[in-house]
């Protein structure tokens, strides 16, 4: 391992790796990433990694809608999967709030640019025939909703960095972060000290603990996240085919 890097990444999953790409893209390639195990092997292996470009918050809008379209030039770059999938998202509301929020969201969709409309309740039983649609006060359709592997996405944000020149140790777990006289900081590991002029914190749900490394209480809360997995659905199956005409007739409205 080397002995200085120009910043070095504390997490290997998709945050970190995506903060590493992007420092080689603004042409900062000595740049080094140190996960503790295997990459992606934090919450980001756990993710549904559904991708929709609108949020409450502006700025995070803008990342998630600048991600959605990454995925495609990465695959392209790195040659790496992202598992790309985008049949179309429907967004119910079935309470006041709910219906306020996804209003606003349209709202804020035509300022970014991004696709967000209102659809009736029979174009969305023809986009998703098996949602029972009943008590619904608005439906909004998002027609590049979907999902990537989170998996491909880190993997590929890696292969991306290391052709630029980052180097990634994996297994190679973060003890210590030292701040020195000169301002920059001694990354200790059981393999070695690393230099950095600059240390990122992407240390996902453990980022509470690696702050507190440097002396910063951070005032984090770890929450659970949770989704569920079926068996194949014979209705579903079906439909295969089906679903992606009636986007393209969506789409083209
Ligand atoms: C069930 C579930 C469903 C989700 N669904 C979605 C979804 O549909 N869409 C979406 O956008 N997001 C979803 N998410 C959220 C998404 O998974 C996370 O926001 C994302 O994976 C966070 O990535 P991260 O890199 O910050 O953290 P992590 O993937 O947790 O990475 C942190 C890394 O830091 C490493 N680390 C910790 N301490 C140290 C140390 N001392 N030294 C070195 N390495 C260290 C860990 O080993 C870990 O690999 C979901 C999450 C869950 C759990």
């Amino acid at each position: 391992m080397k002995e200085h890097a120009q910043a070095v990444v504390i997490g290997g999953g998709l945050v970190g790796c995506s903060v590493l790409y992007h420092l080689t893209k603004l042409g900062w390639t000595d740049v080094m990433l140190l996960e503790r195990d295997e990459l992606t092997s934090g919450s980001t292996w756990h993710a549904a990694a559904n991708i929709h470009g609108l949020h409450d918050h502006n700025n995070i809008s803008k990342l998630q809608y600048y991600t959605m379209n990454l995925y495609k030039e990465l695959e392209k770059e790195t040659g790496q999967g992202c598992g790309i999938f985008q049949p179309g998202s429907l967004y119910l509301a079935q309470t006041r709030d709910r219906e306020h929020q996804l209003r606003l969201q349209e709202a804020k969709g035509r300022y970014f640019g991004v696709d967000f409309h209102e659809v009736s309740v029979d174009e969305a039983r023809q986009l998703h025939p098996l949602v029972d649609y009943s008590g619904v006060r608005c439906i909004m359709y998002e027609p590049d909703g979907g999902n990537v592997d989170p998996s491909g996405v880190t993997q590929a944000y890696a292969a991306g960095a290391r052709a630029a020149g980052a180097q990634i140790h994996r297994f190679t777990p973060v003890t210590e972060t030292n701040q020195r006289p000169d301002g920059g900081w001694d990354v200790v590991t059981p393999i070695g000290t690393v230099k950095a002029d600059v240390v990122v914190n992407a240390a996902g749900l453990w980022g509470r603990e690696v702050a507190k490394l440097a002396g910063f209480e951070l005032p984090l809360m770890t929450m659970e996240h949770q989704y569920f997995v079926t068996e194949t659905i014979p209705e579903i199956k079906a439909m295969e085919g089906y679903t992606s005409g009636l986007r393209t007739r969506a789409a083209t409205r």
